[in-house]
């Protein structure tokens, strides 16, 4: 367990290298899966649903993240802070395509270091952050072959992932509304990606 917990700090440390603002090892015990968050990618339907394989109905939902959390044990959150306008913006994608690019990069991290089944979750529909100017989805459309298999990440959000309540596990306070940062400069809002290690 000693091993694991110096691996867990490195990775903690890599995620800060990569870019993140922060990142926190949380106990996967302390995820909390929420039907009703998964139900909201229907109703209101988010314009995004169906449109890719990472995103409902074409994932497993809940009862199937409930299934896969039962394999771990730990897990990493990782959050990145952006301009509060950025997220608000039609380039808000370019702010989950970093956070998407971040998560696979502590997965990989985790990979290397001996947690092979490590996966990443992150934030947004990879059909906008990777395919937006794609008519469809192809790992839906054209023999299953995604266009981005290195970096495209399902969204915690088809799984019902209260990312409320991982952000509070991680310490943080959670700030889509925007907070003023102390040392000045413009007012930032976080978002938030999920890793699971072992
Ligand atoms: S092909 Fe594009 S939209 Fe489909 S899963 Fe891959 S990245 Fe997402």
């Amino acid at each position: 367990m000693e091993i694991n917990n110096s691996k867990l700090a490195e990775l903690v440390r890599g995620a800060k290298s990569a870019g993140a603002s922060d990142a926190r090892v949380v106990e996967v015990s302390s995820i909390v899966v929420d039907d009703g968050l998964a139900e909201k990618c229907v109703e209101p339907r988010c314009p995004n649903y169906g449109l890719a394989l990472s995103c409902p109905p074409n994932v497993e939902g809940p009862d199937g993240f409930r299934d896969k959390l039962k394999h771990f044990t730990k897990a990493i959150a990782v959050r990145l802070d952006v301009p509060y306008k950025l997220l608000y913006s039609k380039e808000s994608y370019t702010a989950f395509k970093r956070l998407g690019e971040l998560a696979v990069e502590v997965e990989e991290l985790a990979v290397e270091a001996g947690f092979k089944d490590a996966l990443a979750y992150t934030g947004g529909s990879c059909k906008v952050i990777f395919c937006k100017d794609e008519e469809r989805c192809r790992a839906l459309t054209e023999g299953g072959e995604c266009r981005h298999p290195r970096y495209a990440r399902r969204s915690t959000s088809g799984y019902g992932v209260d990312v409320a309540a991982l952000a509070a596990e991680a310490g943080w306070k959670l700030s889509w509304s925007g907070v003023e940062p102390e040392d000045g400069g413009g007012k930032v809002a976080s978002v938030y990606g999920l890793v699971l290690v072992y």
